[in-house]
């Protein structure tokens, strides 16, 4: 029957999202209850119908009712990036970033969240920037932030916007907030306001009328008031457990020139105040945000109630962090700024700039961070699973040449000459190619030890035999017969080349002092040819990422 299908998918969408809807349910009804097409007028109105009755159902009768039922799951659904009521088509997600500091993984993953939820439903994802902390905003990271976005292949739909560009909006809606009894002007110190809070007691300001708040906003805004003087505040509930809910501040005062608006503005909104105005006006449905977030909820849908704005629905995910590793813009600022690490693109950093530096993938950026998906579940992932989905990808397509750490020279007697040529790719047909005499760079940890008459080969060349393991290491020519022993890379002249290597930032939550170790060695010439930034496998060695010419230094990757 056609109202029991919709009663069964109206009680699990209920269950899994809080609430129900005809439009989240419409496309199951259909597919178990073909008939309901036929006259779809009739269907949407029983389904409004049941909607309504299922969801002011106590959990408990919830519960019964649907245990009745039995659901068959589709196996290949991908559930992580599933939003609760979305319709095809119509989502809209945004990424808001603030452009305090460059982009790094834990905005990669916000991000692809954001972009591949949007694209799953056929939706558009916005990009806006959350700007309206004018000390430590800056125009090179909202490049910065583009530019990273790009990289990894996010696009986001039509122009960017910026929450600074509507201050005029936030004081209008703000003076409703006053008009309305539901917010007042604290003068209070930062200290009372914090004691106020733990009493929960309400101070003099709240008491006032909205005559006497209006003209004490006004003077906020006309410079009555000096920094740290008044704040716009929440009416909320002091005596709420929820301590989000104590008299929150909307706005405060800063006097600093923003990066886009200038000396304009002194009076500056909250984030708890600019985020749920913005998702609103800009027609998001789905704002997610990270989940310690979360308490903050009932206050984001409190100010757009007050306000009689549009509601979206807030989805929280976990925040992405990484073992002996610090992902926040305000750990990695330190750093960058005592000069413990290069800059923001110093390759131990989880920065996307950083990441880039040292030869990982977007792609493995993408399936690393995905692949925790939409939920709450909190992990400490190590970097071990990022450096094998790069890996996994650079194998394939990466050139192959040669790199001798530690190089040490060796002669070897009955040399034949020749033009060695070598394959730059296993599977084609391009070469490198040297003329080589009876000298040779190779590892010297290979070498040390190693005794006489010991046979070894020199790769793609030919063996060779110890004769002398001195101060000169001599070998003897010894066939081209491929044998099981020990191939070594080598090289045949001395082009110094350095290779960084990057280790944890952090242990044990301390700097780590220790963490970029330079190796230096000699390199094949040919990969002189290359371009700043092409990605090798050194053979016996690792990828590795070119990053300067002069002087010659890679970085070691995975
Ligand atoms: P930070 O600690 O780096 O300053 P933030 O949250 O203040 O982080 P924003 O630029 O305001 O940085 O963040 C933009 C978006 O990216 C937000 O939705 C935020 O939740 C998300 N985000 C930031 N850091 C992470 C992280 N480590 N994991 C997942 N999402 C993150
Ligand atoms: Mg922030």
């Amino acid at each position: 029957m056609l109202s029991e299908t919709i009663r069964k998918y109206a009680l699990k969408n209920r269950k899994d999202f809080g609430k129900t809807n005809p439009k989240s349910i419409i496309g199951k009804v259909i597919a178990d209850f073909p008939d309901a097409k036929k006259d779809m007028k009739v269907t949407m109105e029983e389904a409004s119908r049941i909607c309504e009755e299922v969801n002011v159902l106590s959990d408990s009768d919830l519960e019964t009712e649907l245990s009745k039922y039995t659901f068959v799951e589709k196996k290949h659904e991908k559930k992580e990036l599933e939003l609760p009521n979305a319709e095809q088509g119509k989502v809209v997600t945004r990424f808001p970033p603030e452009p305090s500091g460059y982009p790094h993984i834990g905005h990669a993953k916000a991000s692809f969240l954001d972009y591949e939820t949007a694209k799953k439903y056929g939706g558009k994802m916005l990009l806006r920037f959350d700007d309206t902390n004018p000390e430590k905003e800056k125009p090179e990271f909202v490049d910065a932030i583009k530019e990273g976005l790009q990289w990894l292949g996010i696009k986001w739909d039509g122009e960017e916007t910026y929450t600074s560009d509507n201050m005029e909006k936030f004081y209008s809606y703000a003076e409703k907030m006053l008009e309305n009894n539901q917010a007042y002007v604290c003068t209070c110190t930062g200290e009372q306001v914090s004691k106020n809070r733990e009493l929960q007691a309400e101070c003099d300001c709240r008491k006032l009328s909205p005559e006497e708040q209006k003209s004490r906003w006004k003077k906020m805004l006309d410079g009555g008031y000096g920094v740290g003087e008044a704040i716009l505040r929440y009416k909320g509930d002091l005596t709420s457990d929820n301590t989000a809910m104590r008299d929150p501040s909307l706005f405060r005062i800063i006097l600093f020139a923003h990066y886009r608006q200038g000396e304009q503005f002194r009076v500056w909104p909250s984030y708890d105040f600019a985020a749920p105005i913005m998702d609103s006006i800009e027609g998001v449905t789905h704002a997610m945000r990270t989940k310690e977030y979360e308490l903050r909820n009932p206050l984001y849908f409190a100010i757009l109630k007050d306000l009689k704005l549009r509601e979206p629905i807030l989805v929280e995910f976990a925040r992405l962090s990484i073992k002996n590793t610090k992902v926040g813009k305000r750990h990695i600022r330190p750093l960058v700024k005592e000069g413990k690490v290069e800059g923001w693109n110093d390759p131990r950093l989880p920065t996307l700039k950083g990441l880039k530096r040292r030869g990982i993938l977007p792609e493995a950026i993408k399936k690393f961070v995905l692949s925790f998906g939409l939920t709450k579940a909190e992990s400490e992932p190590v970097w071990d699973k990022l450096l094998s989905e790069n890996r996994k990808l650079l194998d394939p397509t990466s050139p192959h040449y040669f790199f001798v750490p530690n190089p040490i020279k060796i002669t070897v007697e009955g040399a034949p000459e020749r033009t060695v040529k070598m394959k730059i790719y296993p599977d084609k047909e391009e070469v490198r190619q040297y003329s080589v005499k009876d000298t040779f760079y190779v590892p010297r940890s290979e070498i040390e030890g190693m005794k006489e008459g010991e046979i070894f080969r020199l790769k793609e060349l030919y063996n060779v035999k110890m004769i002398e393991n001195m101060d000169e290491v001599k070998v003897g020519y010894m066939g081209e017969e491929i044998t099981k022993g020990k191939k070594l890379q080598w090289g045949s002249e001395p082009l110094d080349c350095e290779i960084w290597k990057v280790g944890d930032l952090f242990l044990n939550g301390e700097y780590n002092p220790n963490s970029l170790i330079k190796e230096q060695g000699y390199c094949e010439k040919a990969v002189l040819d290359l371009e700043v930034g092409a990605i090798v496998q050194f053979e016996r060695y690792g990828f590795c990422r070119l990053d300067s010419k002069e002087p010659l230094r890679f970085i070691y990757s995975c």
